[in-house]
């Protein structure tokens, strides 16, 4: 309250000076316009005039100057208490909260910042929201498997036996991969990964994670295919991050992929780039899907994501990562049924 009255005097006093300044500049020049031009008998009555038509003129002018700045002051003062008020009601909780805004283009301009500012935080709040139910949802899986296998036991409707321990062992793994992933990504999301670059064969990390992931295509019954067309293909980016994504890229082809399907990789260039191309003759994705499957626990189709064991969160990171180290990932499909394609793209290097 003090400061609001505060500025309210200010304003009006700095008014008030404007029309003193004025009044006294032209009583002086006045002064010296009589003394100069009328002759010395006439000066008393000129003058004596002259004040008192001053007299009369700053008189007006007090009264436009004071009921213009009270007017002023008015309009300035309501926006900016509309904007204080809305901004400690946002403090408090409320996201919601926008402010009207005015007809006056500066205060217009002011009142329509900070109702985007507030929009952003909402938006902020609303995602916020949304991911601790994900996470709480993603959480309870597992820990409902962990749980009935441990009732099973009490009970005796399951046997202490090694085989049921291992089955409880998958789902304490599938919760230890969800909180890795989850702190990978809080870390990524902030650009607080480490990265280590260098310049190096990107074939070469391909032929890494082919290797790694083969027992999973054979597991699959698939077939995996490597073709590039140079050698070297030189990068310059982090390898362990790149070997990450390519990982994610191929793990997902051949979750996506039923028996007795196909799996391609290629690595090609273009003048600034080199590109990776995972090509699968899998389930496909919608065109429906297709924009959101980089989305933070985003599924196609959320049943059969999440009994193979996936947290939808592995893209997020993937796409994260690229962009960190300067490239991007998108993702194809012709529809359900016709394969997906995800393109890796990186700087080429030298
Ligand atoms: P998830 O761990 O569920 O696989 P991802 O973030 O890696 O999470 O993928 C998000 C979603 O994108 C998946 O749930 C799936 O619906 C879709 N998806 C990803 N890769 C493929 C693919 N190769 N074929 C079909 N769908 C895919």
């Amino acid at each position: 309250m003090r400061f609001w009255r505060q500025l309210r005097w200010q304003i009006i006093g700095a008014q008030m000076l404007v029309v003193i300044v004025g009044v006294v500049t032209l009583s002086f020049t006045a002064n010296l316009l009589i003394e100069q031009t009328i002759p010395t008998a006439q000066v008393t009555p000129v003058r004596t005039t002259v004040i008192q038509a001053l007299a009369v003129a700053a008189l007006a002018a007090t009264i436009a100057g004071l009921t213009t700045s009270l007017l002023l002051v008015q309009i300035i003062l309501r926006s900016l208490r509309n904007i204080a008020g809305s901004s400690q009601r946002i403090a408090a909780g409320r996201y919601d909260e926008r402010v009207e805004v005015p007809a006056s283009d500066e205060l217009r301009a002011v009142a329509e910042s900070f109702n985007q500012m507030a929009e952003a935080l909402e938006q902020i709040e609303q995602r916020r929201i949304t991911m601790i139910g994900n996470i709480a949802h993603e959480l309870r899986t597992p820990l409902a498997g962990i749980e009935g296998y441990l009732e099973g036991l009490i009970d005796g409707v399951l046997p202490n036996t090694a085989d049921t321990f291992l089955d409880m062992k998958q789902e304490v793994r599938r919760l230890r991969r969800l909180v890795d992933d989850l702190q990978t990504l809080s870390r990524v999301e902030a650009g607080q990964i480490s990265l280590h670059f260098t310049t190096f064969d990107i074939n070469d990390v391909i032929h890494r994670v082919v290797a790694q992931i083969q027992p999973q295509v054979l597991d699959g019954c698939l077939q995996m295919q490597f073709a590039s067309h140079e050698h070297p293909l030189l990068v310059h980016a982090d390898p362990d991050r790149v070997a990450q994504i390519l990982l994610n890229l191929l793990g997902n082809a051949v979750r996506y992929t039923p028996e007795g399907g196909c799996i391609t990789i290629r690595s090609v260039h273009t003048n600034d780039e080199v590109q990776v191309i995972v090509e699968d003759t899998g389930i496909g994705i919608a065109a429906e899907h297709l924009p959101f499957i980089f989305e933070r626990f985003y599924r196609a189709d959320p049943s059969r994501a999440r009994t193979s064991g996936g947290s939808g969160i592995g893209l997020t990171i993937a796409r994260h990562l690229a962009w960190a180290m300067g490239g991007d990932i998108r993702a194809a499909s012709a529809g359900p049924g016709k394969g997906s394609t995800f393109t890796l793209s990186l700087p080429r290097a030298g």
